[in-house]
């Protein structure tokens, strides 16, 4: 299976229909295949794997029709932006008109033009990856290659609800990374941008569960988003971090530093109530990380709201 080979699930009842397409695409596309509805749905969410760069769906099916199948596909998110195709014998105007009302992209009657067919199937392939380049490309940073603020916002803002529904801790990490201007004007900017590289995969090497969000803040400062943990949890990981930087011994020898590159960071935790804004957590690791910062610097300050520092 190479990595560069569409995936693509065809639904149809009939075996017949499943071979026809099965093999107009098997040189091109790894086919995987449901004789269902409820099999198309589990496919589509595919037990882990990657989900299809695209359906082909029939419409008459005994149990749950294809429309349905399309119409729940497009209520989830992990499903939604798969593109659909119905292929069926259905060839009335208003059967067409309601398949892509409900979000087909495409829609064939039998009988096909295998040829045409396929090169349809291209053409929805390749805009469906472009959108997915994009949609990666519009949440990273371009320098470090971690996630951009527009990530983290949009993330700040679904971890806040569901924190606030669960009744969990949400924790933040905030880091500064010490006397960076006078790096800047020391080593020069390519050094400096070289720098936010380093540490940049340092501190994201120290973000480990799968639900945490490690991103680009701004300039030199970086963020660590992280659910379901408590301040003592996230000064842990932020006591990793202090030392990750520290451990790539990068020289700073401005006259006002002369020693090694290091951060600051603030860390901060609250459960939050449904009257509070995201903000709040924001401002607290934020105070946070300026007490570091106005202690002396290379060092973390954590508490949680309104609590102990
Ligand atoms: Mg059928």
């Amino acid at each position: 299976m190479g990595a560069d080979r569409p995936r693509v699930l065809i639904v149809d009842d009939e075996r017949s229909n499943i071979s026809i397409l099965g093999n107009l695409l098997q040189d091109e596309c790894d086919v995987i295949v449901a004789t269902d509805g409820e099999g198309a749905l589990r496919r589509a969410t595919a037990d882990g794997q990657a989900v299809p760069d695209l359906i082909l769906l029939d419409v008459m099916m005994p149990g749950m029709d294809g429309y349905e199948v399309c119409r729940r596909l497009k209520e989830v998110p992990e499903t939604r932006d798969i593109p659909v195709i119905f292929i069926t014998a259905m060839g009335a105007e208003e059967d067409e008109a309601s398949g892509l009302r409900i979000g087909a992209v495409d829609y064939v009657t039998k009988p096909f033009s295998p040829a045409i067919l396929k090169m349809r199937i291209r053409t929805h392939v390749e805009l469906k990856r472009l959108r997915d380049h994009w949609q990666r490309l519009s949440t990273i940073d371009a320098l470090t290659q971690v996630a951009n603020r527009r990530r983290f916002d949009e993330t700040l803002e679904v971890a806040w609800r569901h924190a606030s529904r669960q009744e969990e801790p949400l924790a933040l990490i905030m880091v500064d990374v010490d006397h960076f201007k006078a790096y800047n004007d020391h080593y020069g900017h390519p050094a400096g941008d070289d720098c936010l590289r380093r540490v940049a995969a340092a501190l994201s090497a120290e973000v480990r569960r799968a639900g945490d969000l490690f991103a680009r803040y701004g300039g030199e400062e970086f963020a660590c988003l992280m659910p379901a943990v408590d301040v003592d949890g996230a000064e842990t990981v932020a006591r990793r971090m202090c030392a990750a930087v520290r451990g790539l011994h990068v020289r700073h020898e401005h006259p006002a530093v002369m020693g090694n590159l290091s951060i600051s960071v603030g860390v901060a935790a609250v459960i939050p109530s449904c009257s509070q804004g995201s903000e709040v957590l924001v401002r607290e690791a934020d105070r946070q990380l300026y007490a570091a910062k106005n202690s002396g610097r290379n060092r973390l300050c954590a508490g949680t709201m309104g609590g102990r520092d």
